[in-house]
């Protein structure tokens, strides 16, 4: 789940980055406003400091004065005056220091006695010409070489003027705690504000952050489980199924349970979609998904796309036990179902490969799930585990696929033939081509150690055109001696190739042999692969004369109707069911119910694995047209035939013929 777990942890952290990020504006915010309302405070205090020395100069000093130049100094009634105001204003509190300058800034009067030979200094000379000029500044600032360490003062200087006339400057020293106090009472309450503001505006960023980062995160999760699901059924996909088989395989690793992949695929689901339209389609995948789900449990299931589950079991130690599990699941997806008022029937093959047997890796374990599937699919059987033969990617059967190519091209197949005769006569009509493999190590291969291999690669498409231009060439060679029909073999997947109609009459034209010669063996498999292209397939060779023989017949359960409208000539009885006709008397009923079927539809019935008399007497009996068998002859090499015809007839039929 490691994606899932990282991303709403990054959304936190986003969160939290926000939430430091928007303080720092927020407070950058905050001191620059505290910074301006301290200055303007501080201006505030000033201009009342100012206000308060003009409201002293003209209340108490200019009244005290004479209009005279001050420079040479006061007058003793105004000394007088000047001492009496300044010491009831300086023990009042009213003001620290009071001085009187002369217009040259001289201090003629200083109610401290301070500063009284000074120099000029700039402020007094600004106050001289008019100006009133006003600092907040600690008491004696100037004096102290270690810095300003007095009681904080307004400093103000400003001109003294009596009768309308500039006399000199009045330089005071007014305490700035009171005034300080004045205009610093609001201040509190504004700084309060406008802390309280600033909270408020921060919270209001942190919950809006915080609420887009919850929709975040729920849209963060949604898109994990999007990623991760199937958005029809809402069921795992084929990612979350691969992690999830990775998890269970090394929880196995580390001695859990070991694991069964299942891969379940709908047969015909094309037709439902293309008869019943996709909306219908979807419902019953639905219904289906829902089915799976109550029927794993705890287990896994998961749309592996298209009409494909995958399912992980845990194992129930039992082979058996883990084939009747599936068996049951395939039961239960298989029960009708009702969609748009319409009952269906839906049917599906299982493929199943269990660890650590049939692979120790999610990958390989999922492809043989997939392989078996195939299996099951192609032979009607339900559910099938996966076995190491029909794998086409097993690395033993590389090297076979490699070999088998190079032997097509290098001929070194080569084609036995096997005579097949009328029971009535005697005559041999045909023989059945029958493939081998001279294999430079390993000697004579019959069809069973390679043809699998050759139908799982594609092999088989290469290898029939071979057997069928040897085969026809083979009548050629033969010639007027030889006057037999060839029954070639043609595998599920040569049937399903669009070009295989023409690739064969091609053949047939190129050696210049008539189509009636021609007898194709097609298993019932083969046709049900796709019946549809199977039967416009076989009409197209029909009607340019080839014949078809339905090989091996018995084993599938092709149906009456679909037999009988493919177009026909024989049908060959599986020798399973011949050979022991006689000791099985339920064999012994197929064969006989397989002869009047066929003769009803009016194909005619060869029964091969004829290797008794016995066998051979009681198939006359039914009524059988053809034999074929060791009885008769093996199969044996093109060079042997005209000798073997030449010799040979079918044995003399029993008595036992009414
Ligand atoms: P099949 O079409 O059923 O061929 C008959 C098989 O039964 C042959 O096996 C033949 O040797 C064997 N047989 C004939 N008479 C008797 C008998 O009296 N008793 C017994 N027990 N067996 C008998 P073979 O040659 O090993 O071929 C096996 C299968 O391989 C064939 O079964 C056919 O399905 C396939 N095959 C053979 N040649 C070709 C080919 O050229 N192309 C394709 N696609 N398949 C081929
Ligand atoms: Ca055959
Ligand atoms: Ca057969």
């Amino acid at each position: 789940m490691k994606s899932q777990a990282a991303t709403p942890r990054s959304a936190s952290r986003l969160f939290a980055t926000y939430v430091i990020a928007s303080l720092v504006p927020v407070l950058a915010l905050g001191l620059v406003l505290a910074d301006t309302y301290r200055q303007d405070a501080n201006e505030r205090g000033l201009s009342e400091g100012q206000a308060e020395a003009a409201l002293l100069a003209h209340t108490a000093v200019e009244p005290l004065l004479d209009a005279h130049d001050l420079r040479n100094g006061l007058q003793p009634a105004e000394t007088v005056g000047l001492k009496r105001m300044s010491n009831e204003a300086v023990s009042t509190g009213e003001i620290v220091r009071l001085r009187v300058r002369a217009l040259n800034g001289k201090v003629v009067y200083s109610s401290d006695g301070t500063g009284l030979n000074d120099t000029a200094d700039d402020e007094a000379l600004d106050a001289a010409h008019g100006e009133v000029v006003a600092d907040i500044t600690r008491l004696d600032a100037d004096d102290n070489p270690d810095g300003p360490q007095g009681i904080r003062v307004a400093e103000v200087y400003r001109p003294l003027s009596v009768n309308g006339r500039r006399v000199g400057v009045l330089e005071v020293y007014l305490p700035y705690t009171p005034i300080a106090h004045d205009v610093t009472a609001g201040l509190g309450a504004l700084y309060r504000d406008l802390g309280l503001g600033l909270a408020v505006l921060y919270l209001l960023l942190a919950a809006i952050s915080l609420s887009a980062t919850r929709r975040l995160r729920a849209q963060v999760a949604r898109n994990a489980h999007l990623a991760e699901h199937d958005a029809l059924t809402g069921l795992p996909n084929r990612e979350l199924f691969h992690r999830r088989v990775v998890e269970a395989l090394d929880d196995a690793a580390r001695g859990g349970p070991e694991i069964a992949i299942a891969v379940l695929d709908l047969d015909r689901f094309k037709e439902v979609n293309d008869t019943l339209g996709h909306s219908n389609g979807d419902a019953l995948l639905v219904e289906l998904g829902r089915r799976l789900e109550v029927a794993v449990g705890d287990d896994t299931v998961a749309r592996l796309g298209g009409d494909e589950f995958g399912l992980i079991l845990s194992d129930r130690g039992d082979p058996r036990a883990l084939r009747s599990a599936l068996q049951d699941i395939r039961q239960l997806v298989q029960q009708e179902i009702e969609i748009s008022g319409l009952p269906i029937a839906p049917e599906a093959s299982i493929g199943y490969a269990v660890s650590p047997t049939d692979g120790d890796t999610a990958d390989t374990l999922l492809q043989h799930a997939d392989v078996a599937m195939y299996d099951a699919k192609s032979a009607h059987r339900g559910v099938a585990r996966y076995e190491a033969v029909l794998d086409t990617y097993d690395s033993s059967k590389l090297a076979l696929v490699a070999e088998l190519r190079r032997a097509i091209a290098t001929d070194e197949l080569v084609m036995h033939y096997q005579p097949k005769a009328a029971i009535s006569t005697g005559e041999i009509i045909a023989v059945e081509a029958l493939v081998r493999w001279n294999h430079p190590d390993r000697g004579l291969l019959y069809p069973d150690a390679f043809l699998p291999i050759a139908e799982q690669t594609g092999i088989i498409d290469s290898l029939t055109r071979w057997v069928l231009a040897t085969s026809l060439a083979q009548l050629n060679r033969w010639g007027a001696g030889v006057e037999v029909s060839v029954a070639v073999n043609i595998s599920a997947r040569n049937l399903s190739r669009p070009d295989f109609a023409d690739g064969v009459l091609d053949a047939l034209a190129a050696r210049g042999v008539a189509a009636e010669r021609l007898l194709l063996e097609i298993t019932e498999t083969a046709l049900f692969a796709d019946p549809d292209h199977a039967a416009s397939t076989l009409r197209r060779l029909v009607a340019a004369g080839v014949r078809i023989s339905l090989d091996d017949f018995g084993c599938g359960q092709t149906s009456l109707s679909y037999l009988s409208t493919l177009p026909l000539h024989e049908v060959k009885i599986d020798k399973g069911f011949v050979l022991d006709m006689l000791a099985d008397r339920s064999h012994a009923a197929i064969v006989r119910s397989v002869v009047d079927l066929a003769h009803n539809l009016g194909f005619e019935v060869v029964a091969e694995g004829v290797e008794t008399e016995q066998i051979l007497a009681a198939l006359t009996d039914l009524g059988c047209d053809i034999a074929q068998g060791f009885l008769l002859a093996k199969p044996m090499p093109a060079a042997a035939l005209p000798g073997w015809l030449a010799a040979h007839q079918l044995p003399a039929v029993p008595a036992s013929i009414p």
